[in-house]
């Protein structure tokens, strides 16, 4: 298994029964001056940083993400209105056969917090990841904004694996606000609590195993059903001794 910074894993206190490669590809090159060839071992935050700075729009919103752009194009990673997929022109990857392919953008489908690389049987690893941007005078304030919003929302500085669940689909309502209104925030199991600040935020307080995220994951996802009749979703990848080959995803397993 491949992992950038494990920033959206929860690795089981029992270890990953096979190799993890930790991504170190980390170039970053400009083919012209709106074009940014990337390695997926980058750092998002730095690049949604520099690309802002440099006057263009659409990585505004990286600023403050803790991961990879190997990461954040697997996950398909976005905020504020944003989303990696809106300004990838290619990305390179190589197969389980070990040979490099370039697949372009517009052959791709990208939806929210998901990737066809999730569920490609022949992926082994993202290796480079091609922007196209476009010039923007405001770039630069609005990363300013996007940042200073998430150290006001965001557990900023505790441990997390950032939200765990995704957003439901077809309904105005974030998972946040629903672990909210069940009146959960602050509710403990262990070491791991719901965040005070961020109610989709789970941290470790201190001494949290993964069992004790698993079993807070799990009775919020039931008090939420409880209340409110909607079936969340985990955006958190929880890898496990017996999760099989790269793709957490495709493994059948249950996460609780
Ligand atoms: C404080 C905090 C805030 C966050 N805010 C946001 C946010 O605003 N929006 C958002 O979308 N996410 C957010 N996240 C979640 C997370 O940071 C993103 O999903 C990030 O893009 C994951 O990057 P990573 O490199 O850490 O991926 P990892 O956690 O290391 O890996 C995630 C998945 O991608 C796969 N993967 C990673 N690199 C590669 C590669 N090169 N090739 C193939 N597969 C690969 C891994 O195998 C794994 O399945 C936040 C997390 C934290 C802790």
């Amino acid at each position: 298994m491949i992992i950038g910074k494990g920033s959206n894993c929860l690795f089981d206190d029992l270890g990953f029964d096979g190799c993890v490669i930790l991504n170190r590809i980390e170039f970053l090159e400009r083919i012209e001056s709106d074009i940014y060839r990337v390695g997926s071992g980058f750092r998002f935050n730095r690049l949604g940083v520099q690309c802002s700075n440099e006057g263009f729009t659409g990585l505004e919103f990286a600023g403050g993400i803790p991961g990879t752009v190997g990461g954040a194009t697997y996950m398909n990673a976005g905020a504020n209105g944003q989303e990696i997929a809106d300004v990838i022109d290619s990305i390179e990857i190589v197969t389980t056969e070990g040979k490099f392919q370039t697949l372009n953008r517009t052959d791709l489908d990208f939806s929210y917090r998901s990737s066809p690389f999730q569920d490609m049987d022949h992926l082994a690893a993202i290796f480079a990841v091609t922007f196209r941007l476009k010039h923007s005078k405001s770039a630069r304030k609005r990363q300013h904004e996007y940042l200073e919003r998430r150290r006001i929302s965001q557990p900023v500085g505790e441990r997390s694996a950032g939200s765990v669940f995704r957003n439901p689909s077809n309904m105005e309502v974030a998972a946040a606000e629903l672990i909210e209104r069940a009146g959960l925030k602050g509710h403990r199991v262990g070491g791991a609590m719901v965040s005070n600040i961020h109610a989709n935020f789970f941290i470790n307080i201190g001494d949290s195993t993964s069992q004790d995220m698993l079993q807070l994951i799990g009775l919020v996802k039931e008090m939420v059903y409880e209340k409110f009749g909607v079936k969340l979703k985990e955006e958190v990848l929880y890898v496990h001794p017996y999760c099989h080959g790269l793709n957490p995803y495709k493994d059948k397993r249950p996460a609780v």
